[in-house]
């Protein structure tokens, strides 16, 4: 048991950790509280976030707490992972990549998923392929489709066949939350897989050190590389930027790939808009546009993100990512880094690689590393200056493992990382006040988009790895 708040009501995640700002949206002590005291809703700023349900009471028994990867004191990441490791066979640990069997690099060679995979297609694979030999019943992805409970436009569904798992194929930079998926899990038997972002996969592993059901249940883990977790308002911009109608978004499909780009990092964005009896807005956006602009400056991303240290999904039992190495971005088809650890993918990946069901290279560890530098460079050095501006304020803080960061920032990047912070902090009232019109949206940030470009630019100057 916990103690209780100061006006005697229990301490649950809303007063620790969606008060202090912290929560990420994955859903978990939703789907883990046992009063079903916790639903899921959208806040006013398009943001996923667990909410006290009418006539329903908290017994104050803490478990949202100990299941929330944004709680303060939960054991870090490593210590987590180290203790996964002897299940995961013969991993090296590594203090960026996490622990790990091998790298790869590559691209599924199945009809359809590398055209509609975000980059290779190896998450559908790897999903599908768990279905096909039987490893699990079914398989949680993130798919397009509206969420009743939520009203989102698309979330975490059941996929059992292989039709299913590629309908969920793609990113979906968008809320996603898991608590419908937990409460599933909880009351059927059965062996499941999750894709997850790393502090969804953080969420799965915690709640699996608290809650017997799910340690046994859940059997694979598919996480992938996140630099940033969006709120709807990002979605509802780039709509609104393309002429569509952002109060009434009824589709997103990121990562749409198109031959003629020079780089596969510039895919398209489609949105449909509108009311549905007078005929729908549909656009198709470069994501290098109000998207990438958006990502860049940090506009509609949550202040949980800002602590957020994990880049390669530390704790998933296969973490996937975009070849974002100079040898891959001219192939637009899409490529997929691979970080295996656990050992039954690894036999499962050079299974296939010999029947050419995939086709898979090593890649080094410094090559790993280097496909992710820009995401490294803000998870793992700009979090200082975040830190230290949290802890100048007095704000709380999830677990930190400040021992893997340099404190060596310079005043340019401190700066830097502090304008971000700020837009961060302003867009989503910005996008409001607004009325949701993307010119009027922008002019509100221009001073701080403004700085954080020039910024961008005197650091380039000094530091070429830092942004490229
Ligand atoms: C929010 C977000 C941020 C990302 N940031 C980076 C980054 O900075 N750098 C990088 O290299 N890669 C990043 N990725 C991963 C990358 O976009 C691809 O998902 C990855 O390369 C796998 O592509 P694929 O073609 O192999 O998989 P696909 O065959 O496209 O399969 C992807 C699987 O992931 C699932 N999925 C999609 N969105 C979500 C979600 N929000 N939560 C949980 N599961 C989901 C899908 O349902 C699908 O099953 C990010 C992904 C997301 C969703
Ligand atoms: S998990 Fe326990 S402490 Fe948390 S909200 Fe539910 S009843 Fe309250
Ligand atoms: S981060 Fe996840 S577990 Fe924690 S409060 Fe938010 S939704 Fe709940
Ligand atoms: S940056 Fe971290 S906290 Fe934010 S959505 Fe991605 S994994 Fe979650």
């Amino acid at each position: 048991m916990f103690a209780n708040n100061p006006d005697d009501t229990p301490v649950n995640v809303c007063s620790a950790i969606v008060a202090q700002g912290l929560c990420c949206g994955c859903g978990m002590c939703a789907g883990v509280c046992p009063s079903q005291y916790l639903g899921v809703q959208f806040n006013m700023y398009g943001e996923l976030s667990p909410r006290p349900q009418p006539e329903s009471v908290c017994s104050g028994c803490g478990l949202c707490l100990r299941v929330c990867p944004m709680s303060e004191p939960s054991p870090p990441t490593d210590r987590i992972a180290a203790e996964l490791a002897p299940q995961w066979g013969q991993v090296s640990p590594d203090a960026v990549l996490g622990f790990h069997l091998r790298y790869l690099v590559g691209y599924s060679a199945a009809d359809g998923h590398r055209a509609n995979g975000a980059s290779g297609g190896m998450g559908t694979w790897v999903l599908e392929t768990l279905l096909a030999k039987g490893l699990v019943n079914a398989v949680a992805a993130v798919g397009p489709g509206v969420i009743p409970e939520t009203g989102a436009i698309c979330g975490y569904r059941w996929c059992r066949t292989a039709a299913d798992a590629r309908a969920c194929a793609k990113s979906a930079y968008y809320p996603a939350e898991l608590s419908r998926i937990i409460q599933y899990i909880r009351s059927h038997e059965g062996r499941y897989a999750v894709t997850a972002l790393p502090c969804a996969v953080r969420a799965l592993r915690l709640a699996m050190r608290a809650v017997k059901c799910l340690r046994e249940r859940i059997a694979f883990i598919v996480g992938l590389t996140c630099g940033y977790g969006m709120s709807a308002f990002a979605a509802e911009y780039v709509c609104a930027d393309a002429g569509g109608n952002p109060w009434q978004l009824h589709e997103i499909t990121f990562r749409i790939k198109q031959n003629q780009t020079p780089s596969a990092r510039v895919s398209l964005i489609r949105c449909v808009s509108g009311q549905r009896t007078d005929g729908e807005h549909v656009s198709l956006q470069r994501s290098d546009e109000a998207f990438g602009k958006a990502g860049g400056n940090r506009w509609f991303t949550r202040r949980a993100c800002d602590y957020c240290d994990d880049a390669f999904a530390e704790l998933a039992d296969v973490c996937l990512m975009d070849a974002w190495l100079p040898a891959y971005l001219r192939d637009v088809r899409g490529n997929t880094v691979v970080v295996v650890r656990h050992s039954a993918v690894g036999a499962l990946l050079d299974e296939a690689v010999a029947k050419r069901d995939i086709t898979l290279a090593d890649v080094t560890r410094d090559e790993a590393v280097r496909s992710q530098s820009p995401l490294l460079w803000f998870k793992r050095r700009l979090i200082v200056e975040r830190i230290r501006s949290a802890r100048k304020a007095h704000a709380p803080l999830p677990t930190l493992r400040t021992d893997l960061y340099r404190d060596d920032l310079s005043p340019l990047e401190a700066a830097y990382a502090r304008v971000l912070m700020h837009m961060r902090d302003a867009s989503p009232r910005a996008w409001l006040d607004s009325g949701k019109d993307p010119v009027a949206f922008r002019r509100r940030l221009r001073a701080p988009s403004l700085a954080a470009g020039l910024l961008r630019k005197l650091i380039r100057k000094g530091c070429r790895s830092c942004s490229e």
